[in-house]
Formats: C-alpha cells, structure tokens, sequence
C-alpha cells in the first residue's frame, strides 16, 4: 500500500468534511469559464488565430485577439500578452519602469514587497538598474496582523504620491492574501486621497480565484505570470499587463522601445497554447485550490498549523503549512516530488538559491521549468520550517501529492 490505513481514513474525513468548500470554488470556476466563453464569442476567436509569425510581426493578428481577449475578461481597457516577457516579475517591472520618471513616488501598501520585488525597486541598497538608482523614492505601509490598515493609507499616500503597489498574493510570507473586497477598499481609499495615484496591483496567484479581478475593482493596471494561474498550465512562458489604455501603452513602450509598443512581437510560440491555456486556467486554477483547501484539511487533522485554514476563504492558491523542523520540510518536499510526473525519481535537497539568505528546498516536478501552477511544494530552511505549496494541473495528482508528503512525514517517525 502507497498510504497507512490512518492516512487514508483521514483523507476520507477531509474530502467529507471539505464538499461544501469544493462547492464553492466549482461554482466560480463555472461563473469564470462563462466568462471566459462569453469573452471568446464577443471576440469571435478562431483558429486563424492560432498561427506563429516571425520578424517584425507587424498586424499579428493572433497576438492582437489575445490581448483583445484578455482585457475583455479582465474587465481591462488594453492588455499586453506576450512570450516575451520572460516571468511574473519582468512584467511587474515593465509597468513600473514605464511608468514611473525620475523624482516620482512610489508606495507599497502591502508591506515588504515580494523578493523578486525588492531587487527591482532597490529596496535595501540602490541595486543596479534598480528603479532608486532611477531616482524614484519608495515608502512603504507595513501590514499589521497580516493585513492593509486601510485608516492608515493617508499617513503614507499623498497628493504626491505617483503609484501605489499592492500585492495580492501572501508571496511568500506568512500573511493573508487580499481578497477582491480589500481592493475595492484600498483602491477606492487610495483614490479619494488622490485621484490621479495610479493603484497597481501584483495580480500573481491571484487570477480566477474570485469571479472579479483587481481592474474590475478599482485597479489602475495590474500583471502577472503566465506559467501561474491565466496560462492553465499550457503557457510555456510568458507574462501579462492589463489596465487603462494610456499606462498599458507606457508599459509597452519599456517592452520594446518608444514609439514601436505593442505594435511589434512575433508570436514565436504557437498561440494555441495560450489561447487554450486561457480558457482552461478557471478550471485548472479551482483544482489547484481544492488541492490547497485538502492539503490544509490532512495537515490540520495531523496537528499542524496551516494558512489559510482549511475553511477560510482564498485570496490565492497558496497554502502554507507550518512543519517545525528541517527533518519534516525536507521529508514534506521529497514525498510530493516521488508522485510528481517528471523527475519523480530525484530526491530534492537544500541549496543555496540566489538571492536568499538561507537554503531553499523545493519540490517541483513540472513539465514547464518552474511553473507554479503546476503543483509544486518549496520553503526556506528556517524555523518555524513552513512549506508553502501550490498549483495542480489535476485535483487527483494534489490528493495523491499531499498524500505523498503526509506518509513522508510519517515515515520519519517510524
Ligand atoms: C510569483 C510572484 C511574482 C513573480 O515571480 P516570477 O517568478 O518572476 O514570475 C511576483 N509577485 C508575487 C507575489 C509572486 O507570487
């Protein structure tokens, strides 16, 4: 037998327990792939649509319905769709290089930005070709128990504020994701203080996990990956930008250069894969939650503290589960990467990753490298040694997954 006898029944209990939460999340997933369809029709997608095209790419008109597409469903006045954007974080940085000149204002309202995040701003020291080394001032609104002190936004946005960042997902921290509702709130309170600050939200993990997305509440412009949630696990690699018509434009203008913006780009990769992963994603995005809600679910039965709980609402498809010792993380890690589809057969170690200042050890047996859609488990190796997991192309392969990680754990003990 893969899994003991108590694993089992208590995964039977957790599946019981967890049918009205799955319920939820299956109904937005119906309500997302509506609007996904409803989106398409009005675009009137075909597979003439489908083609790569090189050189220049002038009237690629493939690239142009993507994007046509994408701002439709993101509630968007334009959107930027490319493979060239090489990750989450090129995005993130496209639209604030684009937009923001020397001398501007820059907030964070949600802390710390995410690691990645840092680097770009030049959070600790002017970092080079860093947005400080720019000139651009960076202030930040600390979050308190894990969320925006809304009552506070005006200590920190002014009149001469030029942009505020706001992160929807926990990334990884110990924190709450935003939901929709917050921001609506921090965006609206932002705006009463200043009406021309520009609300960006970093839109990463956060896509399809509500029926509204940030530019339907309030957000000025937002981005993100698309080997996460909007690629469906199909994307091979990508980025996206999505907001008003004139900073989606600026944003392009740091993209390729100024004057050319979207008007230029070959669709090198098929554009089926992008199409399809699109219209897959409110699916693929409901099955990596329920994965998430059953992960909380066993490690709560199993005496762990997790976040969110198995029966909170979500904000993103991240659950992190408090783990308490190396021994546990490393074992956690090793059992999902053995029923993972590729390289199930390598048992992951600690490594020394760029960038941070204590090992990592991730679990991820993806078939696009890095793609955290995919289901996928990573964590530092430091107390209070919490995992952090996401993705999952099919809510079996999380089950069996976590299953993995449990009967891991449980084999240390024994
Ligand atoms: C993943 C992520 C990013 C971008 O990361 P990439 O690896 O560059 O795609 C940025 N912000 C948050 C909150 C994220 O989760």
């Amino acid at each position: 037998m893969a899994f003991s006898d108590k694993l089992l029944s208590l995964k039977k209990e957790v599946l019981q327990e967890s049918a009205p939460l799955f319920k939820k999340v299956e109904e937005i997933a119906e309500t997302n792939t509506l609007k996904v369809l409803d989106a398409m029709r009005e675009c009137k997608v075909s597979d003439s649509h489908f083609n790569t095209t090189s050189g220049y790419a002038y009237d690629d008109i493939g690239r142009g319905k993507l994007e046509e597409l994408y701002a439709k469903i993101f509630g968007a006045e334009r959107a930027l769709v490319r493979t060239q954007f090489v990750s989450g974080t090129h995005a993130l940085a496209t639209v604030l290089f684009g937009i923001l000149r020397p001398g501007d204002e820059l907030v964070s309202l949600t802390g710390k930005p995410y690691d990645t995040m840092q680097t770009v701003i030049g959070y600790d020291n002017p970092s080079p070709g860093s947005l400080k080394e720019f000139g651009i001032q960076y202030k930040e609104l600390p979050m308190e128990e894990g969320k925006v002190v809304v009552d506070k936004i005006n200590h920190i946005v002014s009149r001469d504020t030029k942009l505020a960042l706001i992160q929807r997902s926990r990334g990884y921290s110990m924190r709450n994701p935003l939901s929709i509702e917050n921001i609506r709130k921090i965006t609206a309170e932002v705006h009463r203080i200043n009406p021309d600050c520009i609300c960006f939200v970093d839109n990463c993990y956060g896509e399809f996990v509500d029926v509204l997305e940030p530019t339907q509440v309030g957000a000025d412009i937002m981005a993100g990956s698309l080997i996460k949630n909007p690629g469906g696990g199909i994307a091979p690699t990508g980025g996206y930008i999505a907001g008003r018509d004139k900073l989606v434009e600026l944003a392009s203008y740091r993209l390729t250069a100024p004057g050319m913006g979207d008007e230029l780009g070959a669709s090198l990769a098929n554009n089926r894969l992008l199409f399809q992963g699109l219209f897959l994603a409110p699916h693929v995005v409901s099955q990596a939650i329920k994965g998430a809600i059953f992960a909380a679910g066993m490690f709560e039965k199993l005496g762990y503290k997790t976040l969110p709980l198995g029966n909170e609402v979500r904000g993103d498809i991240i659950q992190a589960i408090e783990l308490g010792s190396a021994e546990k993380l490393i074992a956690f890690c090793g059992g999902i990467q053995k029923y993972s589809p590729v390289d199930s057969f390598a048992k992951p170690e600690p490594w020394d990753m760029p960038g941070y200042a204590d090992q990592v050890i991730m679990a991820a047996g993806t078939f696009v490298q890095g793609a955290s859609i995919e289901f996928s488990a990573d964590g530092p190796l430091r107390a209070p040694y919490n995992v952090y997991l996401q993705g999952g192309l099919t809510f079996e392969h999380a089950v069996i997954g976590i299953m993995g990680a449990a009967q891991a754990i449980e084999d240390l003990q024994s």
